[in-house]
């Protein structure tokens, strides 16, 4: 479909976009739908929606969905979603920057539904954010940047397997979902974008003694990834935690499992 000729989207106002708060509000009806099944609001959810913008999202969530809570950081945004969202449903707007509210407390004990097209310049940021409250979020379903959801997808092996994929796919299950190009933004970034689903695992299941040993451990070992893991871990991981965990010190980060990562951790963490 020639993106110019799509439906628009069902934005309720609309607001010149802001560079620096990575504003491209989505424009084709098309995708907010597909975004919108992908989600599958179901009685009785509590949906957060990251960054609502002009509420080209928000509003059919709204419709299908009677409450739902925005965090937008644009002030210029917020009285006009107000009164679009009025005769639709109970929208609460938080006006704050999403890195500064804390998931957990938002939640109260009832784990919430994480929704948002997010700030690009921001979302590695926002994800491991989200990641610290992982506990109180059921599942995420967010539009980023393509290369980005591709890294946080990978395998071992894959050139763009990392940081970013390890300290994902240990704490949650990543489905890459669908790609979303450019011509469906307004204005379009210069890249394809795709949507992911992230469902956290049970923390019991994961088996990370120590969280922050953990990310240490990974960050150092994709800091350098071209050195062997006896290089890259040096201080971290001695002869003895390889043996115990029958990881080989002359591989390379690139070519470990996750759950090898969580071994080496586990090995070498002082409360393990
Ligand atoms: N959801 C809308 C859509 O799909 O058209 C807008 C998406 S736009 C890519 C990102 C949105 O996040 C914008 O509304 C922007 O103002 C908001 N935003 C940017 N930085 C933010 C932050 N730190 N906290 C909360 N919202 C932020």
């Amino acid at each position: 479909m020639n993106p110019s000729h799509s439906p628009r989207a069902g934005a309720g106002f609309t607001a010149p976009a802001k560079k620096q708060l990575g504003q491209h509000f989505l424009a084709d009806a098309h995708y907010v739908e597909k975004i919108v099944l992908a989600v599958n609001p179901r009685p009785g959810d509590r949906l957060v929606e990251i960054g609502p913008g002009q509420g080209a999202i928000t509003f059919p969530l709204l419709r299908r969905h009677p409450q739902l809570t925005v965090i937008e950081f644009d002030r210029d945004l917020i009285s006009p979603l107000t009164a679009a969202a009025a005769p639709l449903g109970e929208l609460t707007i938080v006006h704050r920057d999403v890195l500064q509210v804390d998931f957990t407390e938002l939640a109260g004990g009832s784990p919430i539904r994480l929704v948002g097209n997010l700030p690009y310049n921001i979302s590695s940021p926002i994800l491991f954010h989200a990641l610290e409250h992982a506990a109180a979020i059921s599942d995420m379903t967010f539009m980023l940047q393509k290369e980005v959801v591709d890294r946080m997808a990978a395998g071992p092996g894959s050139k763009v397997y990392g940081r970013l994929s390890v300290m994902l796919q240990a704490w949650c299950q990543v489905t890459s979902l669908f790609v979303v190009p450019p011509g469906a933004f307004r204005p379009p970034p210069k890249v394809d974008s795709a949507v992911v689903r992230l469902v956290p695992r049970d923390p019991a299941t994961v088996g990370i003694a120590d969280p922050q040993h953990f990310a240490h451990l990974v960050k150092a070992a994709f800091g350098q990834r071209r050195k062997t893991l006896r290089n890259a871990l040096n201080g971290i991981v001695d002869e003895a935690g390889f043996a115990a965990t029958g990881v080989r010190s002359d591989a390379r980060a690139e070519q470990l499992e996750v759950a090898d990562f969580i071994a080496l951790a586990n090995a070498t963490a002082t409360t393990a």
